[in-house]
């Protein structure tokens, strides 16, 4: 992930306002926890995330279902007639439908 000097800016001052402290700190700007444990995250790749996003492992976690449940939760399944022209499956989220 790419972020440009300015959205460095509106985090950090998100962070200072939301929580009267710098992201320096380590504190998820999310909820607030100061228990953030860089040792906690699963993966170099989340530690990393958590210098950039100063969030934590769960609100991570979070956003992630979230971005999941997006993509394939709120739709109507529209059914399309899959190649062998037999079986019935959404077109969004690849789902069989009976
Ligand atoms: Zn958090
Ligand atoms: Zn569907």
């Amino acid at each position: 992930m790419s972020k440009s000097p300015k959205m460095e800016k509106v985090l950090d001052d998100f962070a200072k306002n939301i929580f009267n402290r710098s992201r320096q700190d380590n504190c998820c700007i999310t909820c607030g926890s100061t228990k953030v444990n860089p040792n906690d995250f699963v993966d170099d790749l989340l530690r990393k995330e958590f210098g950039i996003s100063h969030m934590c492992q769960e609100c991570q976690n979070d956003t992630f279902k979230e971005d999941l449940s997006n993509m394939t939760d709120e739709h109507d399944c529209e059914s399309i007639i899959a190649p062998n022209g037999i079986d019935c499956y959404c077109r969004v989220c690849g789902n069989t439908l009976g």
